[in-house]
């Protein structure tokens, strides 16, 4: 007979899904074993024990006992609310997004110590940055680089040449800057997934993949240049996990 594993695990819940008459199945990055999702039974009871501590952004240290199907929550206390489902309707929107950006993308139960840090880093951060855009376009530079994903900034990825002093490329398919020299050799059906870039737009993605926060807000920023690069960085994310995020919806707006 296999043996019942329990395991205690540091975590932040993403989300959480209500089941039959009083159970959740909570969604979490944990710092241990990455994402995984696990069953909360009777939390909706009102004198359930476990009741208040699984919300979205708080970091708990979570006991869950692993069973055939999903792992059960057997014990949860609360270490930290890292942010709170805010009343600010835009706030509120680019908090969703970060959680099912991280839901998307990450695997489960493929442990990255540094994506955990950054998720809580920037829940941390979100209600004091002077610039919340700028923050949601650090978020996704450095999570497409933590992925793998990063997208080359530095060298056309066709031609390897480093840039000149003039407007560029992004191409999704290439992954990166494609210099105006070779962009003239792409194939017209690649077009769709091809962003111009200026100077200032590849400069603003460079200071967010590279930079930390503490220096990126040392320098000025267009609002709207931010906002732009957001909904251009969320498509070539589209692209790359291959789904529409059904938060990314209020980008394509300019809702923020
Ligand atoms: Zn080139």
């Amino acid at each position: 007979m296999q043996k019942i594993r329990t395991e205690s695990l540091t975590g932040i819940v993403l989300r959480s899904i209500s089941v039959g008459e009083a159970d959740r199945l909570v969604i979490i990055v944990t710092r241990e074993r990455g994402k995984f999702k696990c069953l909360a039974r009777g939390v909706r009871k009102p004198k359930s024990k476990l009741g208040g501590f699984l919300e979205p952004m708080h970091e708990v240290l979570i006991t869950v006992q692993f069973s055939r199907l999903y792992p059960i929550v057997k014990d949860v206390r609360t270490i930290g609310v890292l942010n709170e489902i805010s009343n600010n309707v835009p706030h509120y929107l680019y908090l969703m997004y970060i959680a099912e950006l991280l839901e998307s993308f990450i695997l489960e139960d493929e442990t990255n110590l540094e994506i955990f840090d950054l998720y809580k880093f920037v829940l941390k951060t979100f209600n004091n940055a002077h610039e919340v855009n700028m923050l949601i376009l650090f978020f996704q530079l450095k999570l497409l680089m933590l992925c793998g994903y990063g997208p080359e900034l530095s060298a056309c990825v066709e031609c390897r040449s480093l840039l000149n002093a003039e407007d560029q490329y992004f191409g999704f398919v290439q992954g990166g800057i494609i210099c105006p020299r070779c962009m003239v050799g792409i194939r017209r059906t690649q077009y769709v997934h091809i962003f111009e870039m200026n100077l200032q737009y590849i400069k603003l993605l460079r200071l967010s993949q590279r930079e930390t926060w503490n220096k990126l807000q040392t320098f000025k920023v267009n609002s709207e240049d931010i906002g732009k690069l957001i909904q251009i960085i969320n498509d070539y994310i589209t692209y790359v996990i291959d789904r529409k995020l059904k938060s990314a919806r209020f980008l394509e707006f300019g809702h923020i």
